[in-house]
């Protein structure tokens, strides 16, 4: 074997493999082509989700004639002055992405500089030059790509539908808008929806903004942020905690303007929520970081996703510690979850932390065993917790009193997984005397307060039982045995229940219908924007439909394209177990809590929700002695 050196052509391919790995990064390097250029307006058009043409247009500087040619070729490039890599402030300075783009398909780029009488045109492809010519064109750049690949036909076969590709494309081109709101952005094609942000300005043009790419309800769910550490600065909108996802995907950073996705500030955000989130569930941000470019290396990555900080501790402290002084500021509003830190702290007054006596529910040892350890000092968070005191002096005759409402019937038309129905409940209750029921391990029903949790009296303690987490893990361990076994029965709705999604969403969930169908939901695009949803599953009873069909699309989004639904069944029930659950805040009858506990005894997993949270908690009187000085 001799060494010789690769041919240009060759490199370039190389090079490409790295730079464009599906239509969308070539949108991404010409758009930041475009904004490089000073443009004020750029217009990205799409076919076939890019695969077969690509168009930008960009009303930016335009290209002189005499750098056409250049502009075209390998490690050419006007951004970067003093071959100084650690000093970038344009988006592009490796001059790769032109080259690369013209060795795997035809590009054609007309161009007019203003010192030019008229435009000029080029063209390359699968690596061949032609040009450059005279052409027409007014202002600005124009770069065409068509037939992407062409020219590497095996990088086809990795290429996803249509529709993933042109949603990808989408989510580049937003991801772009939101870091340059003074621009404005089109996006159209024979294969999309026209949208169009337009330019804002002002004071307030990044709200703006990102009330166009994101939506006004993450807006009116947002807060903002604006702080600064050692000459870097984090500002932008942090969704409150409540304002959470089944995926990551809407989670947006930009590091001086550039989007990243990053490991460390993926961290930082996760750092920043851990307290006031569910475990899996995720925010929704909009956060850009401002430093010295010198602090930053972006030439860590081909495509420029990920950086890399100098001082990496003061950029997450800054993420972490600012986020937690919005949430702290946004009191009240920063969600029921925050209301359960404030619990945990309450907790951990008297028990020996939240993962001590987590045990497994199995063996007569059901979930979460909290005993006390030491006495409790009479904690601020104690009384201010919703809890009042049980009503000592009811009759043991059978029947719980119940603090709240008796009469509200539950669903009927169909058989739900909602509670055993009521004449075995009321057999059930009557049989079995308040003695019998109390030596149960989760015991007898005394109370439901606020609607929410059910206190019920053991043999030696009291149990409280969060309603809606409780029954969420049953709803969910009968859908999975159902949906392994069976196969599930569905209802049909009389009317079709009409939800708006993004396109993209909409794409996704048409793409699986037929697997969403095997799992009882059936569901068909109305128009590119919206889903009408015809059946859901019968044992999930009136469900939140809006809410179930968008988790299950963030769901999708984040999965790979080929994962099969079935595969992923445990994740498809628990999301629609959390949209069949008794909500928090349904008032159950002293029957309906029995049946709950009983079962919840009788199932496995039940100490814990579908998202890890405890179902239930236990007091022992000698806990409650201790904590009023007694003992
Ligand atoms: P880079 O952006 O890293 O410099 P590219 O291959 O993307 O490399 O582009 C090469 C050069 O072509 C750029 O440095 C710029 O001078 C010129 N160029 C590319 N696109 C445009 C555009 N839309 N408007 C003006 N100049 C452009
Ligand atoms: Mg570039």
């Amino acid at each position: 074997m001799t060494i010789r050196q690769l041919s240009d052509h060759a490199i370039n391919q190389i090079a490409a493999g790295e730079v464009i790995e599906r239509p969308a990064s070539v949108v991404k390097e010409l758009v930041e082509n475009a904004l490089d250029a000073g443009a004020a307006r750029i217009c990205v058009a799409t076919a076939t989700g890019g695969k077969t043409l690509i168009r930008v247009d960009d009303d930016g500087c335009g290209i002189p004639a005499d750098q056409l040619a250049l502009a075209v070729e390998r490690h050419c490039t006007s951004k970067l002055s003093e071959d100084d890599l650690f000093d970038i402030r344009s988006l592009g300075f490796r001059g790769e992405a032109l080259p690369s783009i013209g060795a795997i398909a035809r590009l054609a780029m007309t161009s007019r500089h203003a010192s030019d009488a008229h435009a000029w045109a080029i063209r390359v492809e699968g690596g061949r030059k032609d040009g450059p010519s005279p052409a027409s064109h007014a202002g600005g750049t124009q770069v065409e790509v068509r037939d992407l690949f062409f020219a590497t036909p095996a990088r086809l076969k990795f290429l996803k539908s249509d529709r993933a590709e042109g949603a990808a494309v989408t989510d580049v081109v937003r991801r772009l808008a939101l870091a340059n709101p003074s621009v404005r952005f089109e996006l159209s094609g024979s294969d999309r929806q026209a949208t169009t942000f337009a330019a804002a300005s002002g004071e307030r043009a990044l709200e703006a903004r990102i009330a166009q790419v994101m939506g006004t309800d993450f807006v009116e769910n947002a807060r903002p942020v604006d702080a600064v550490r050692e000459g870097v600065r984090l500002h932008g909108l942090a969704g409150l905690p409540t304002f959470h996802k089944a995926n990551s995907l809407s989670q947006f950073f930009f590091v001086n303007g550039r989007p990243v996705r990053d490991k460390l500030l993926m961290a930082a955000l996760r750092g920043a929520y851990a307290d006031v989130l569910a475990r899996d569930r995720h925010p929704v941000t909009v956060l850009f970081l401002e430093l010295d470019p010198r602090q930053v290396d972006v030439n860590v990555h081909p495509a420029k996703a990920d950086v890399r900080f100098r001082d990496a501790q003061l950029v997450r402290g800054l993420i972490v510690g600012a986020l937690r002084q919005v949430f702290a500021e946004a009191g009240h509003l920063a969600s029921s979850h925050t209301a359960r830190s404030a619990m945990a702290s309450f907790s951990t007054g008297f028990a020996a932390g939240p993962s001590a006596g987590l045990r497994p529910a199995s063996g007569g040892t059901y979930g979460y065993q909290r005993s006390a350890t030491s006495p409790a000092p009479a904690s601020t968070d104690w009384r201010a917790s919703p809890f009042r005191p049980l009503d000592d002096g009811e009759a043991d005759d059978g029947g719980a009193p119940v603090i709240s409402g008796f009469g509200e019937a539950t669903q009927a038309g169909f058989e739900t997984l909602d509670m055993p129905s009521a004449d075995a409940r009321a057999h059930a209750h009557a049989s079995e005397a308040t003695e019998e029921r109390q030596s149960r391990p989760l015991g007898a029903a005394r109370a439901q307060v606020h609607a929410t949790y059910i206190i019920s009296q053991t043999e030696d303690g009291l149990v409280i039982v969060d309603q809606h987490a409780a029954h969420e893990r049953l709803v969910y361990e009968r859908l999975k045995a159902a949906l392994a076994e069976r196969g599930v029965a569905r209802q049909g709705l009389l009317i079709p229940e009409i939800v708006e999604l993004p396109q993209e969403d909409v794409a996704r969930l048409a793409e699986r219908a037929e697997e969403l169908e095997a799992v009882g939901l059936v569901l068909e695009p109305f128009g590119p924007g919206a889903i009408a949803v015809r059946e859901t599953p019968a044992m999930l009873g009136q469900i939140d439909i809006r809410g179930l069909v968008t988790d299950l699309a963030d769901d999708l989004a984040e999965w790979d394209s080929s994962t099969r639904l079935r595969e992923r069944l445990d994740h498809v029930a628990a999301t629609m177990a959390c949209h069949g659950s008794v909500r928090a805040g349904r008032r159950l009858r002293p029957e309906e809590m029995d049946a709950l506990l009983r079962e919840m005894e009788a199932t496995p997993n039940s100490g814990q929700c579908n998202h890890g949270r405890p179902t239930w908690i236990s007091l022992k009187l000698s806990d409650i002695e201790r904590l009023f000085g007694r003992k």
